[in-house]
Formats: structure tokens, C-alpha cells, sequence
């Protein structure tokens, strides 16, 4: 299906009581001359919200880390984004280090033997550059994605990386999300239908036995490990 250039109603200013939409349509109008970076990790929220902000026709910086670790169907996910969405620019702001260098210098497996060191590596650190000089970071953040997100506000000031921090979709759930997803032909990825509620890297990302497409939950990520988050929103690591 060919994406749809909608003209959603336009409103000055925006309250607790704004819409999704509404708020969508505000930071383009508000934050028009100034950077504005959405960041994805091509999850299912993340595609849905770029769909959401791309109906509006105007141009926008869609930054993402691949971790050179991303399952094929991610990249296949990615590409169809980049296809479907020309008047986006797609960046991918990854580290350079290649899994080979990692290993030379860190060891192997990394990510079993200081995941938060892999991950500051190849997510905090990279993000640090994807959103350098940027006034406004856009991100796909739920609340009821977990219990360090639940507390994410719409607008929120962002301590880590000194910039204003959107979260449209904060006070979505994941069935609605989903709803979005088929009700506007939004490419997800298709391990989502084969068990994966959420699809980080290859290596610590597991199925979830049972697991929808429309469900949420994060126990398949670093399955065995204390860990939970990567460390690019909050305090992290
Ligand atoms: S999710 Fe795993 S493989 Fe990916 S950067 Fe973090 S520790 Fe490394």
C-alpha cells in the first residue's frame, strides 16, 4: 500500500489533553527550524510512530544504530522503511568498530561477558553522535513497555543528552499499536509474527514461547542476564 499524505488538523499549542496527532503535528510546526531526530530500532512502536509523523509529508532525520548484530529480517525491515518513506532521511549512526576489532580488543562474546560495555559500544555511544547538535530527540518510548520507562512523559527534558525529548506513543499499549500497524499497512518485522515480542540484537534476543504478534514483553531480552535495558534512555549505563 502507497503511503498516504494526510492533512491532520493543526493545532497552536498542545496540553495534557492533546491527541497522539495533535502532538505530532505541533512538534512539526513548533520545532520546524529547528534539528529534529526520531531515533528507531525498526521495533514495532518505532514503525508505527514513523508512519504517524510521515503522513504529514515533511522532511525528517530518522537516525538508527545498527549494531552490525541485527537479524537479516531486521535489515529487510529497514529497507522496506527506506522505500516506503522517501522524504525521510534514514541514517545510520553505528559504531565503525567491526565485531572482529571488538573481539581483538575486548575478547570474544562480548556480550556475554560485559554486555553493558557491549552496549555502550554499539548503542549509548553511536547515540551519543546520531543525536550531536540536535534540539529534539523523537522517540517511540511506551510506558507500559517496563517498569524504568513507566514514568516517561510526553515532553520531557532528557539529562543524559541535553535535548528536548518527545514521546508521542508514551501512554499507547502495545495492542494499539498493533491496530495501527494493520490498520495502515505499516511494515513491521516479521519475526514479531514468530515469537519475538520485541527484536534487538542477534545475540541477546530470544523468543518468547507462546508470543503473539500484538503481545509486549521483554523477558526474551538478555534472556538469563540481570540486565533489561541498553542504556539509551535514562540513567542506563
Ligand atoms: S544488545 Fe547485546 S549484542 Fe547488542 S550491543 Fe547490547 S550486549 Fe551487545
Amino acid at each position: 500500500m502507497e503511503l498516504q499524505i494526510a492533512t491532520p488538523p493543526q493545532k497552536r499549542n498542545v496540553d495534557a489533553e492533546s491527541s497522539t496527532e495533535e502532538l505530532i503535528a505541533w512538534s512539526l510546526d513548533r520545532f520546524a527550524d529547528r534539528r529534529m531526530v526520531m531515533s528507531t530500532s525498526f521495533g514495532m512502536e518505532g514503525c508505527a510512530l514513523i508512519d504517524m509523523y510521515a503522513v504529514h509529508g515533511k522532511p525528517l532525520t530518522v537516525a538508527y544504530i545498527d549494531t552490525m548484530f541485527f537479524f537479516e529480517e531486521t535489515y529487510r525491515l529497514r529497507d522496506r522503511m527506506i522505500e516506503r518513506y522517501p522524504h525521510f532521511e534514514f541514517v545510520n549512526c553505528g559504531t565503525t568498530l567491526t565485531p572482529e576489532q571488538q573481539a581483538e580488543q575486548y575478547g570474544p562474546e562480548l556480550w556475554k561477558s560485559d554486555p553493558n560495555l557491549c552496549c555502550r559500544i554499539r548503542k549509548v555511544e553511536p547515540m551519543k553522535g546520531a543525536l550531536a547538535g540536535a534540539d529534539v530527540w523523537i522517540t517511540a518510548l511506551r510506558r507500559s513497555q517496563s517498569a524504568t520507562r513507566a514514568n516517561i512523559q510526553v515532553v520531557e527534558w532528557d539529562w543524559k543528552y541535553q535535548l528536548l525529548k518527545l514521546n508521542p506513543l508514551a501512554q499507547w499499549d502495545r495492542p494499539r499499536i498493533w491496530e495501527y500497524i494493520r490498520a495502515h499497512d505499516v511494515p513491521y518485522n516479521e519475526l514479531h509474527e514468530r515469537g519475538y515480542p520485541t527484536v534487538g540484537c542477534t545475540h541477546c534476543t530470544a523468543p518468547v514461547a507462546g508470543a503473539s504478534a500484538g503481545d509486549y514483553t521483554r523477558v526474551g531480552r538478555w534472556n538469563g542476564q540481570t540486565k533489561t535495558e541498553c542504556g539509551l534512555h535514562g540513567d542506563g549505563i
